[in-house]
């Protein structure tokens, strides 16, 4: 097989285009592709329509080495990947025995009927091979054919991720050559500067195409990724050092993590090294940011639980009286929050979320300011926040990051 520089990838489902469905699978295949250093240019979605798919294939087959197909692999009329493949390379599908028989045992292994429509997903063409499918019933396609004496390949795979994801893993990448050119990237978690103020002072790095350097606005803040080609990893580990240093120091004042790290993790993490316990008192995040703690595995002992309350009578639990709930300035009402939480369940640390309307009030989304406390034996820290008006969901979640981020920065 030929070394495959260039992909493209091709997502089939009506569904994908009426926006019923979102098309991950190709996200999936494209990181996957980058990470073995093949240059994907075009991704497409593309109906369930045997006209279109075959000019979308006959396009691809001219301009990209590997094209990744996924979906339309089912039984039914409306499943035409494989009629369009056969179609395209002049070839005629034919039910293989080895495929029928797998087929039929897995239904009886079920104790299912097979509908005889089903038979197609033992079709194959002779260019094709079959890849297997252990957690679904329809088998992929690996095809070798050329176009204007180039090599080409295609890949055929079920649209379900679980399926797509498992046969592209062990069925299609072990099979597939690629560039000896690795891919190193680095990628810096930043807090506290937008995305155009972090591009402005990397203004000298943007440029450049090896390394590359980028900005990623996301929702735990602006990624920065260094990355670099090279015919090895420790090449192109050489190739980004510099521009990882400047980014590493230009950004030094607004980073909080790097590559696969997440802050709830790291916040756990922090709370263990410090063996220090923490209980969390929320209004204005609405039990979004125990929820997020709660997930991590390694909690048990280190958060001890949450009050999440959003009428000054449930907050009486904390020992916080109505008068200071209703007249209080908004930063000593999240203070009092933090200490009362504290003193119920006796932790080293409180945390508290507030904001002076209420997180079920009306004016949903409207641009709102937040408050944050930390409390612990020392004293008390508070950090004002503003939400832009995003939508009341959007803003809960801006705030758990930014509580997380306050009492992250807290434990360093
Ligand atoms: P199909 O293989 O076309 O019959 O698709 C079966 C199911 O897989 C769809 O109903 C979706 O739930 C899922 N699916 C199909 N294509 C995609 C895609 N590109 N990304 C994510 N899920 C998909
Ligand atoms: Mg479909």
């Amino acid at each position: 097989m030929a070394t495959i520089e260039r992909a493209e990838i091709l997502s089939i489902g009506t569904e994908l285009l009426l926006g019923e469905i979102i098309d991950t699978n190709s996200a999936y295949l494209a990181a996957s592709l980058a990470e073995h250093g093949v240059d994907v240019l075009w991704s497409q979605r593309v109906g369930d329509n045997r006209s279109r798919i075959e000019a979308a294939l006959e396009r691809a087959l001219e301009r990209s080495d590997l094209l990744v197909l996924t979906g339309g692999l089912g039984p039914t009329e409306d499943d035409m990947t494989r009629e369009s493949i056969a179609s395209v390379l002049g070839e005629t599908p034919g039910i293989d025995g080895e495929l029928e028989r797998w087929l039929r045992d897995r239904f009886s292994r079920f104790a299912r009927h097979m509908p005889e429509t089903n038979l197609k997903q033992a079709w194959l063409i002779p260019s094709a091979k079959a890849l297997a499918n252990p957690r679904g019933t329809a088998p992929g396609w690996l095809v070798c054919t050329s176009r204007n004496g180039s090599p080409r390949v295609l890949v055929a795979l079920p649209g379900p991720p679980q399926e797509l994801e498992y046969m592209w893993q062990n069925e299609v990448l072990p099979r597939l050559k690629f560039p000896a050119a690795r891919l190193y990237a680095r990628i810096f978690k930043t807090h506290g500067v937008g995305e155009s103020a972090i591009a402005e002072r990397l203004a000298s790095l943007t440029a450049g195409a090896n390394p590359s350097v980028a900005t990623y606005a996301r929702r735990d803040g602006v990624h920065v990724r260094v990355a670099a080609k090279a015919e090895t990893i420790e090449e192109a580990r050489r190739i980004a050092k510099a521009a990882e240093r400047t980014v590493g120091h230009q950004l030094a004042d607004t980073v909080w993590g790097y590559d696969n790290d997440e802050l709830p993790d790291l916040v756990i993490r922090a709370l263990e090294v410090r063996n220090l316990r923490l209980a969390v008192a929320e209004w204005a995040t609405g039990g979004r940011l125990s929820g997020t703690l709660a997930n991590e595995w390694r909690v048990t002992g280190r958060f001890e639980g949450g009050v999440a309350a959003w009428s000054f009578e449930a907050m009486r639990i904390l020992g916080i009286p109505r008068s200071t709930m209703e007249q209080g300035d908004p930063e000593s009402v999240v203070a009092s929050l933090a200490e009362g939480v504290r003193n119920l369940f006796a932790t080293d640390l409180g945390l508290a979320t507030y904001s002076a309307a209420s997180p079920s009030s009306k004016n949903e989304g409207s641009e709102a300011v937040a408050f944050v406390a930390v409390v612990d034996g020392d004293g008390t820290n508070i950090r004002r926040c503003s939400l832009p008006s995003q939508g009341r969901t959007w803003q809960q979640e801006r705030l758990t990051f930014e509580a997380l981020v306050f009492l992250w920065s807290h434990l360093h």
